[in-house]
């Protein structure tokens, strides 16, 4: 079968593999779409610690249950589901704490591969974190699941209250779940970004949409006062993640307010904080990663029962023009790429 390969920052091959194998208790996944994501296209762009090069990559899958490894129970070859790309162990302290998005064997559990034309899903995986996509449901839009899952987790750590007023920076998909969502818990959202397309994606999903200054400032509207001023809002979401933004969220929230960092830096990067405002006007700073069953169960409803439709923010392409579809992503031309195997 084939498989997209990342040999090393900025090239991908597609090269002829071996099928995979259903292990005991799990199943192959005959691909149907894979999805695109920030963290592919850091890998991309740069290499990224968890997905080694060179070696198979992708994570976002939704395709149709094939073979069904020895035990497993409950699926029917033929069905459509999403698996997503990792379970936690439940037995480390993280997971017996709760906090299974910080399981200690986390890398060790990643199922890598989605852009191929077949993926196998582990056990556990299998058990855990594969859904079957109702009837009613477009496979597209199923591919959101993951993403619109961290989205959950990391509002539920912001955890706002209604009527609060929030700055997303960065319109991206995930900056734009991330408004959709804030928007759906009753918080009024105002969006930042560079690029007036994107701007104006976002004033088509019906948010205020303002651009930022040289230094990755968000030029607030007049109601908010002073930037980091008392009626500045309330959170601040940095989902543009670079240095430049994350500075400008501790300088726009308001005093006592939050600031969540959703984008993640380079590794080699160091924050120099603005620790007289963080410490003297309580400014929280609160991290994020992953999600926890929970959080999937919530965006699962969201997704399958909802009105999001974030598809229509997807181009498609298949294994043979990946390498051009992250040119595009790297561009800033495309926001997310749905996958097909191609033929
Ligand atoms: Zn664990």
């Amino acid at each position: 079968m084939k498989a997209a390969l990342l040999v090393e920052p900025g090239r991908i091959e597609v090269r002829e593999v071996p099928d995979p194998v259903a292990g005991p208790g799990g199943l192959v996944l005959e691909v149907e779409w894979a999805g695109t994501t920030g963290t592919d296209l850091k890998a991309f762009r740069r290499g990224h610690p968890k997905i080694p090069m060179p070696g198979r990559f992708g994570h976002e899958v939704v395709g149709r249950v094939g073979a069904l490894g020895e035990g497993a129970s409950g699926w029917t070859p033929g069905e459509r589901v999403i698996a997503l790309h990792s379970s936690p162990c439940g037995r480390c302290p993280p997971c017996r704490r709760g906090q299974t998005n910080l399981c200690d064997d986390f890398e060790k559990r990643l199922n890598l591969g989605a852009f191929a034309s077949r993926l196998a899903v582990p056990a556990d995986i299998a058990r855990v974190y594969t859904f079957r996509v109702p009837a009613h449901v477009p496979p597209r839009r199923a591919l959101f699941l993951q993403s619109l899952s961290c989205v959950v987790h990391s509002l539920s750590r912001l955890r706002l209250e209604k009527g609060e007023r929030v700055l997303v920076q960065g319109i991206g998909c995930l900056g734009l779940l991330h408004a959709l969502v804030a928007r759906l818990q009753g918080a009024q959202v105002l969006l930042a970004a560079r690029r007036p397309e994107r701007r104006a994606l976002a004033e088509k999903l019906g948010f205020e949409a303002v651009e930022v200054d040289d230094g990755g400032l968000a030029r607030l509207p007049g109601r908010f006062g002073a930037r980091g001023g008392s009626e500045a809002p309330d959170a601040v979401i940095d989902a543009a993640g670079t240095l430049p933004s994350w500075q400008a969220a501790v300088a726009t929230v308001r005093p006592g307010g939050r600031v969540l960092f959703f984008g993640g830096l380079p590794a080699s990067v160091s924050v120099p904080l603005d620790h007289p405002r963080v410490h003297y006007q309580e400014i929280d700073l609160i991290n994020t990663f992953h999600y926890t069953p929970k959080d999937v169960s919530a965006a699962t409803k969201i997704l399958f029962e909802g009105n999001l439709e974030p598809e229509r923010w997807l181009s498609d392409t298949d294994l043979g023009q990946l390498a051009g579809a992250f040119a595009e992503l790297e561009a800033g031309r495309a926001l997310k790429y749905a996958v097909s195997p191609g033929t």
